[in-house]
């Protein structure tokens, strides 16, 4: 039997309501005060709070709400929507992301047949569709996760398991993103020769298949030459510091990175698979272009592997890994965006040779957008003045004779007075210079 809609209990409305407003925190403290058995509570239209924390794109309320056992795949909703389904329309990519690995089912469909990826492509959440297509789920791991024939352990063990799970579903493939995660779980240079063989072991398979996807074969083999030239820097510095510096390390007068150019496009070159298409494909584009020319390597390997356009030009991409939505900035030239003040430090050396040059191109872009505003502003008002005049002038030659009737005349001076004000299309004038988040720059 399905479970009642609507009619919450005092403790669940609190919660809904919360929820609904968005605050996290304050679902946190509700949750912790009370014992609550079920956050699965459906509303009239059969959604529960985990949905409509998905729809608002909320990541850290869904995660609060999945770890109070909330079910990832509650399909009561009244057209069959699910969490994941929610998640993709509001178009967050990280709480979409969340929801595949908490086990949202990518084929489950609602009640007109549509999969959360379909309805996602369909309002153009194209970065949700995205991720959710390149997923690959723990499944594809388990194999490695017990062990084989005569292993005595496993290639993976859990956290080995936690951080490829991650690396492979990657859409930034950005090599100081794939680094940078790859120092957060050092087991992975512990134990760099088990994780490479699987993944070369997962390439072979998806080149193998009867359905051969280049995609994800490429995918895999990319992320074990990271590894294993990260594993070699790491043996040798006992740290991985190093190697993620030569990588960010850019040219002195652009600020290109060659490394990671020669990088992919050596990676390119060891790929075992001479007749994927996608190779081909890259290897054609990248032939004729110089290093340091566009497009670069990343680029084209990116678009390869994602399978459509990425957006290299968005305003708020991390100066250093390449990932979406970072919120800082550069505070001294406020013209480059970072994830947080590990990406701006690792910049630093690269950026600072430019810093000042982009604090001063910040000042002159600043400057000609008052000044076309100021533009803008007075066109208006020579517009409004050459209009009250035109009207003055009909006015004038209408009664020519006498100021004689004021009553009629005036009347309509009055009002048109009124709504020609200049002072009132200064209103509209959007307010510049918005204070932008800072990081300190490091010295
Ligand atoms: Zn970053
Ligand atoms: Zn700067």
């Amino acid at each position: 039997m399905a479970p009642k809609k609507g009619d919450f209990t005092e403790l669940e409305k609190k919660i809904y309501d919360a929820v609904s407003q968005g605050k996290a925190d304050e679902v946190k403290l509700l949750l912790k005060e009370n014992t609550v058995k079920n956050v699965d509570f459906l509303d009239d239209t059969g959604m529960t709070p985990l949905q409509h924390a998905a729809f608002r794109g909320k990541r850290e309320l869904c995660q609060l709400l999945l770890a109070h056992g909330a079910d990832v795949n509650s399909t009561y909703h009244e057209n069959g929507y699910t969490a994941l389904m929610f998640a993709a329309l509001s178009g967050n990519t990280e709480t979409t992301r969340l929801m595949l690995e908490e086990g949202a089912k990518v084929d489950h469909v609602n009640s007109v047949g549509r999969t959360a990826s379909q309805m996602a492509g369909f309002v153009g959440q194209h970065q949700c569709v995205s991720v959710i297509n390149s997923y690959f789920s723990r499944e594809n791991l388990k194999h490695y996760t017990v062990p084989q024939g005569l292993e005595k352990e496993p290639k993976l063990t859990a956290d080995l398991e936690v951080a490829l799970l991650k690396m492979i579903n990657l859409s930034n493939l950005n090599p100081v993103k794939i680094s940078l995660i790859i120092q957060d779980y050092t087991c992975v240079l512990e134990k760099s020769s088990n994780v490479v063989k699987v993944l070369d072991h997962l390439s072979e398979k998806y080149m193998k298949a009867r359905e051969t996807n280049d995609a994800m074969a490429m995918k895999t083999h990319y992320m074990a030459v990271i590894i294993k030239n990260a594993a070699k820097s790491y043996q040798e510095h006992k740290t991985l510091d190093n190697w993620i510096k030569r990588l960010v390390k850019g040219r002195d007068e652009d600020g290109f990175s060659e490394i990671q150019e020669r990088l992919i496009r050596q990676m390119l070159r060891e790929f075992p698979y001479g007749d994927s298409q996608l190779l081909q494909q890259l290897v054609r584009t990248l032939a004729a272009v110089k290093i340091g020319d566009s497009p670069s390597g990343l680029t084209v390997l990116t678009q390869g592997i994602n399978g459509h356009r990425m957006t290299f030009d968005a305003d708020d991409i991390c100066g250093t890994c390449g990932e979406l939505y970072a919120e800082k900035k550069c505070s001294a030239c406020k013209m480059v965006r970072y994830c947080d003040a590990r990406c701006q430090k690792l910049h630093w050396p690269t950026h600072k040779k430019m810093c000042s040059m982009l604090a001063e191109e910040y000042v002159r872009i600043e400057k000609f957008k008052k000044e076309e505003e100021e533009k803008e502003k007075a066109k208006k008002e020579e517009e409004e003045i050459q209009r009250k005049l035109s009207e003055s002038k009909i006015q004038n030659g209408d009664d020519t004779a006498e100021a004689g009737d004021i009553t009629t005349n005036g009347e309509g001076t009055t009002s048109s007075t009124e709504s020609q004000d200049p002072s009132n299309t200064t209103k509209e004038v959007p307010e510049t210079n918005s204070v932008p988040p800072v990081v300190e720059s490091s010295s």
